[in-house]
């Protein structure tokens, strides 16, 4: 894989280096502000990842053959980068899936069908995305056990004593957002980890949304298991990662059967591959392993403390300018939030916020993000939402600013 230059945080080669920003949506220049959805991609991960299709392609694990041997060293070189990107202590523990959601759905079928039984108890939040809920549903209606739901305050903030509240002996596993898609809300995990282990209670964070803003380090947290969309990393889409402890990865069956799972197998019996390829079945998304390899290089070139620096000055700017545009109210003011802001102006449905909106080339979201019970919370059906990453700037800011009272106008 190509070695790139370490750079400074220079805005300006920054987005150089994300191809589509340059682009024109209907005739204006695209303000991308979806990021939360998805990011978008450095052409380092583009080359990558054709170059790969030009150059290395083949399956990996199973040849003798030079292509064979070079897809599989890029392959696990990247789960080495991975590693050191999240801090786990041994690259067996990083195991590849589509994203957080089959990440959180391998845990619920493979600990939860193995370790949790009738009457057991999960928390959750009241912020929580569907994907971290509905599998949890699945199994609680399999297996006949109890949903526990953290409240949250008006602000979008979890209500701890609440929390502890829940916690009891029938508890037998968490599954809690790091960052909030919905409210940027940033949740206070280390927190929810150590009480949950006075209790030797195993904990799951939905990484889906901090690993592209904020250092994460699995080993410091303590988490159980954590989870990572590759595609909101800047990387390709259908990647993603499944951090777990060993001792916790060893002891669950595997999720899926197939190829490359399996260490024999015979019409009477199958003995399973060791971590972590028991829980990879069948051929990976080679390319995009191979592309979220270079997500992490591009990031790395620029630092993440970088990144995070220069998006919580950005996130300040956006919060005080549209906090003081009139009649946007925003939805969500946790004392800890990055990145996301969801709003509303008025009565106008978000969703003509976003088609307004993208009539000058601003990409946005409204809906519901993945998290109704989150929004019956909040009495709402739906929010608009802009979503930050850091090739953002102030001047787009700026300009979505001067939409809103065109906004109101063309709706008054
Ligand atoms: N959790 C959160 C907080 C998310 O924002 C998302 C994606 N919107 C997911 C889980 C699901 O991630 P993916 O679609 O990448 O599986």
């Amino acid at each position: 894989m190509d070695k790139i230059l370490q750079k400074s945080f220079d805005i300006n080669q920054i987005r150089n280096d994300f191809p589509i920003l340059s682009k024109s949506v209907n005739n204006k220049p695209l303000i991308y502000f979806d990021n939360a959805a998805t990011t978008q991609k450095p052409k380092h991960v583009i080359d990558a990842v054709s170059r790969f299709y030009e150059s290395e392609n083949s399956n990996v694990h199973r040849g003798v053959h030079d292509l064979s041997q070079k897809a599989t060293a890029i392959f696990e070189e990247s789960r080495e980068k991975i590693r050191a990107f999240l801090n786990a202590k041994e690259s067996s523990e990083i195991i590849y899936v589509r994203g957080t959601t089959e990440a959180i759905n391998l845990v619920a079928r493979s600990y939860g069908g193995q370790f949790l039984n009738e009457g057991d108890e999960i928390i959750l939040s009241a912020m929580e995305h569907h994907s971290n809920i509905v599998p949890w549903q699945q199994i609680a209606e399999e297996k006949r056990l109890i949903l526990r739901i953290i409240p949250i305050n008006d602000e979008g903030e979890l209500l701890l004593d609440e929390f502890e509240k829940l916690i009891s002996i029938r508890t037998k596993l968490i599954s809690i957002v790091h960052v909030s898609n919905s409210l940027g809300t940033v949740n206070p995990v280390k927190h929810i980890i150590d009480k949950a282990h006075e209790c030797e209670i195993p904990v799951l964070i939905d990484g889906a949304q901090s690993t592209p803003h904020m250092a994460v380090d699995v080993q410091a947290l303590d988490c159980d298991f954590y989870t990572v969309s590759g595609h909101k990393l800047f990387g390709p889409t259908g990647i993603g990662i499944l951090y777990g402890k060993k001792q916790l990865l060893e002891k669950m069956p595997p999720y899926q059967g197939g190829g490359d799972m399996i260490r024999s197998v015979t019409f009477e019996k199958t003995t399973y591959n060791v971590l972590p390829n028991k829980f990879e079945a069948g051929t990976p998304n080679i390319a995009g392993v191979v592309g979220l390899g270079a997500a992490i290089d591009y990031i790395n070139s620029i630092g993440l403390n970088l990144i995070t620096e220069y998006e919580q000055d950005l996130f300040k700017y956006a919060s005080e300018v549209l906090g003081n545009l009139e009649g946007l109210k925003i939805i969500g003011k946790a004392a800890n939030k990055t990145a996301v802001i969801s709003f509303l102006c008025g009565d106008i449905h978000p969703h003509d916020i976003g088609t307004i909106l993208d009539h000058d080339g601003i990409a946005i979201r409204a809906g519901h993000h993945c998290t109704q019970p989150l929004m019956q919370r909040l009495g709402l059906t739906a929010t608009a939402r802009i979503s930050l990453a850091f090739y953002n700037t102030k001047n787009e800011i700026d300009s979505f600013a001067e939409t809103i009272p065109k906004l109101f106008k063309i709706f008054s």
